[in-house]
């Protein structure tokens, strides 16, 4: 591409996104850290979903030391529902290392950034351009599809291998003056105008320069591997009951949702029952004897890479001292307790249906 045409292409972007940019929280901020919690939640979220824990995330921890200073259970809560936990585990490592390694400053210097916990490319160049106007592209899914479109790019966007491809680009492409709002203006215009499906290329700055809209090949553009199909998996949970108190335990801080809250249970081997994979799950976890009062409701719920399906029953109390293998802790509570534990959403949907499952099971 000319410099000519790259300086017309600034030029254009950036009065669109002045005129036209969505106005949300974090961008009426140059706090590095607001902008850097921002960014850590809009990865694989949704803007809408984010900015009500954008801001209670914010009321807790206003500042990077109110963030170290506290336990990753209260990070946690704040973050539940959210999903991606180890992002909120992560920032809560990272904001330490700030606080102990920094003197609570965050680093300009992107190899100090990308160095931190959960901080990649991505985050890296969003948080040092947006905050501090260093000169970093940005390349993100909005990004990549502005940039396949706009240049014909036939490398895969979900391939990892194309990203040094788009990177280059972005870099080329990247106003020098002014990169964050130039960053800001191009994921904007993926998120509001060059959209996945039906891009409204009538009414898009860089309409003339665009090469797939010159070609009349936009909706051919981004390439994509076919990705494979999601798994299922059929899980089988129990509601423990023994003396009017319930059993929770809590997963190792490493891994998926970890230092989250849950009932015990596991998967359903196959040619096993539900219940008799409940209880089964039950000994192995914890080591204690239960016997099935009732079912519950069957939950369905999809993480990005796989779903579930998941039997709830409630069990009653047999036998044993609990011996933890798998969890890393657990707790004997009140259903009126279960508000102040963190846990996955799978877990929240069984919520509404327990009081009741509770009470029948308690009067017999
Ligand atoms: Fe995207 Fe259409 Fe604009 Fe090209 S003209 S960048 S395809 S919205």
């Amino acid at each position: 591409m000319k410099t000519e045409d790259i300086t017309t292409i600034q030029k254009l972007l950036m009065s669109w996104y002045l005129k036209h940019h969505r106005k949300l929280p974090w961008r009426e901020t140059t706090n590095p850290y607001h902008i850097w919690v921002s960014e850590v939640m809009l990865q694989q979220t949704q803007v809408k979903t984010v900015i009500p824990y954008y801001k209670k995330f914010l009321a807790s921890f206003p500042d990077i030391q109110s963030l170290a200073n506290t336990d990753i259970q209260l990070v946690l809560k704040r973050w539940e529902g959210l999903g991606y936990y180890a992002r909120a585990r992560n920032l809560h490592r990272a904001a330490m290392i700030v606080l102990n390694d920094h003197n609570g400053i965050i680093p300009e210097k992107y190899a100090d950034f990308r160095k931190l916990p959960g901080v990649g490319d991505y985050i890296a160049a969003a948080v040092l351009s947006f905050a501090f106007g260093c000169p970093h592209p940005v390349v993100d899914g909005n990004v990549k599809r502005v940039l396949a479109r706009l240049c014909l790019i036939s490398q895969p966007t979900n391939k990892p291998a194309s990203y040094p491809i788009f990177k280059t680009i972005a870099g080329k492409l990247l106003d020098m003056k002014n990169p964050g709002n130039f960053n800001q203006a191009v994921m904007e215009l993926g998120a509001l105008i060059c959209k996945p499906k039906n891009p409204n290329c009538d009414t898009c700055p860089l309409q003339r320069f665009c090469m797939a809209s010159q070609a009349g090949s936009v909706e051919e553009y981004p390439k994509r591997i076919k990705s494979k199909p999601i798994p299922q998996h059929h899980i089988a949970v129990g509601i423990v009951l023994k003396n009017d108190k319930i059993l929770i335990t809590r997963r190792k801080i490493d891994g998926l949702l970890g230092g989250l809250w849950e009932f015990p249970g596991g998967e359903v081997k196959p040619y096993e029952t539900p219940e008799a994979a409940c209880i089964r799950e039950i000994k192995e976890e914890v080591n204690l004897e239960v016997g099935i009062d009732s079912f519950v409701k069957r939950i369905k719920h999809a993480y990005t890479h796989f779903k579930i399906v998941m039997d709830v029953f409630i069990c009653c109390f047999v036998s044993g001292r609990i011996h933890l293998s798998g969890p890393e802790d657990f707790k004997w509570i009140k259903i009126s307790e279960m508000d102040r534990f963190p846990f996955p959403k799978s877990n929240h949907k069984i919520f509404p249906h327990l009081l009741k499952s509770i009470n029948q099971a308690s009067r017999k």
